[in-house]
């Protein structure tokens, strides 16, 4: 099982190998395998990468936006038309099985360009009267950008730091998370087939600290970190040193409030795709699922019915619901989190145990009767593991889904769209779903409240967070000066 690429960063539309970086290993989480080994960047690499970022900028950002969108929508088709092999290399790379990668990675990674591409020619101004004289706006790119990504969604986090910032006239350089370094470089390519000048998007390879020295660079003017929270405090800090715009898309542990009276089958539906989707590893998955108390038996019975049916195994084989998790390291994390709940007195529905020998199979865990201040309550675990809590009231529930230092994400279940709409309107949370979980199209802005993070992907919002505006006063009279 091989999936090395020709070499370890692609640099000014060429791949560039530097093998006196430290290696960097891609292991197949479901058995162990190591299926490419690649350099981490050296500063010499770094620098390369930023001149010729800096160096395209420019051009880029005078063609016609229509024209920067026809590059960008022309690489969506690549993209489209490469799915299958994208997939693969993610499944390969991440563990998540096919079946989801196949729909969820490179698919949102297109649709991302595809948006973008068409955004672009659309951005305007604004022109202001002021009495006589007049203003008007102009939306810049911000020049070089840097990209920060987390090992979850690895292409579709490059695909959608990318797309934005390449249709707004900007450059990136982009660092994938060491643990899955493959599609951020297929992306790099399939940009330069789709037309996109050399430079302009450019993938380093590294851990933590070629992160910190892109965020540090003179030659960055923002960067867009998806992350842990912890790592979103350090970059966050790193770039107020030099006055950076960021993007900060951090960690959760979001609530799911199911009232009495929401379709049942749909809520338990939900709360799975909430905690079980990718092995437990997306950051904005409901892991506190509010229960109210009248429908709680009902709730855990077809809960533990359909955990029990979900099946795990080999994440190339499609039919395969539950891979294994991104890494050993992982999945010790994990288990150790499974083994606090039961020492904390939750009970244990389902799940709660490795699989196999080999590979980083966790079983898909329901804890029940968890308590606020219970650790596995309280912290990102990022694996498959739901606590269930019980609630009674309303307005008790809200305050307890807010009492949390984290705000990415929330869902409600009621079939009374009153007070669905109540609800969400006091949930202090960057994206909230009624009657859905998790999807996040990317028509839809996406991003945290409170340490969960700072600006938004997707949607128009996107916008504000990879131009920045100049105004242009225009005086059309004589100057007045008191002179
Ligand atoms: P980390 O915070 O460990 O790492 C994120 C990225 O930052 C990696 O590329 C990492 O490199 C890099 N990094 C680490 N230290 C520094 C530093 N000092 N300066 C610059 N870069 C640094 O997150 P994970 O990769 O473990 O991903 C899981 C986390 O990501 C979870 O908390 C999850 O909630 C969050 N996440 C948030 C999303 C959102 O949109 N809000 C979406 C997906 C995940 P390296 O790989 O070497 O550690």
């Amino acid at each position: 099982m091989r999936a090395q690429p020709k070499a370890s960063h692609h640099i000014n539309g060429k791949y560039v190998e530097d093998k006196s970086g430290d290696v960097i290993e891609s292991i197949h989480p479901a058995n162990g395998e190591v299926i490419a080994r690649l350099f981490e960047a050296t500063p010499e690499v770094i620098d390369q990468a930023m001149t010729a970022a800096q160096a395209a900028q420019a051009e880029w950002a005078a063609r016609a936006p229509v024209e920067r969108g026809r590059i960008l929508r022309r690489a969506a088709e690549i993209m489209r038309a490469r799915n299958r092999e994208l997939s693969v290399l993610e499944t390969l790379d991440t563990g998540k099985p096919l079946q989801e990668t196949l729909v969820a990675d490179a698919a949102s990674g297109a649709d991302a360009l595809e948006y973008f591409g068409g955004f672009a020619p659309t951005v305007t101004g604004q022109t202001i009267a002021l009495g006589g004289d007049m203003a008007y706006t102009l939306r810049e790119p911000f020049g070089v950008c840097a990209g920060i990504g987390a090992w979850n969604y690895p292409m579709q986090i490059a695909a959608w730091k990318a797309a934005p910032a390449l249709a707004f006239g900007n450059a990136m350089v982009f660092k994938p998370s060491e643990i899955t370094p493959l599609s951020a470089l297929a992306l790099a390519e399939i940009l330069s087939e789709a037309g996109l000048p050399d430079g302009l998007f450019n993938v380093v390879q590294g851990r933590g600290a070629v992160g910190a020295a892109l965020a540090a660079d003179a030659r960055v003017a923002k960067v867009s970190l998806t992350g842990s929270v912890p790592t979103g405090r350090t970059v966050y800090a790193a770039a107020a040193a030099g006055i950076k715009a960021v993007t900060m898309e951090l960690g959760g542990k979001s609530p799911l409030i199911v009232f009495e009276d929401a379709d049942l089958d749909n809520a338990v539906g939900a709360a799975m795709l909430a905690n079980f989707y990718s092995s437990g590893q997306i950051c904005s998955n409901g892991t506190r699922v509010f229960v109210q108390r009248g429908i709680k038996d009902a709730f855990l019975d077809k809960l533990a019915a359909r955990t029990a049916k979900i099946v795990l195994g080999d994440p190339l084989d499609e039919a395969t619901q539950m891979g294994p998790l991104v890494s050993a390291g992982q999945m010790e994390r994990v288990l150790g989190y499974i083994a606090q709940g039961k020492a904390e007195g939750a009970r244990l529905v389902c799940g709660g145990a490795q699989l196999g020998e080999a590979g980083c199979f966790v079983q898909p865990t329901v804890f029940a009767d968890v308590r606020d201040e219970m650790v596995i309550a309280r912290e990102e675990i990022f694996g498959p593991v739901m606590a269930v809590l019980d609630f009674e009231e309303e307005d008790a529930v809200i305050a307890r889904a807010n009492a949390t230092e984290y705000g990415l994400s929330a869902g409600v279940f009621t079939r009374d769209l009153a007070r669905a709409h109540r609800v969400v309107g006091q949930l202090q949370a960057g994206t909230c779903w009624i009657n859905a979980y998790n999807l996040t199209p990317v028509e839809m802005p996406f991003g945290g409240m409170k340490a969960s993070g700072v600006g938004r992907e997707n949607g128009h919002a996107a916008l504000e967070h990879y131009t920045r505006v100049k105004s242009v006063y225009l005086g059309l009279g004589d100057v007045d000066a008191p002179f």
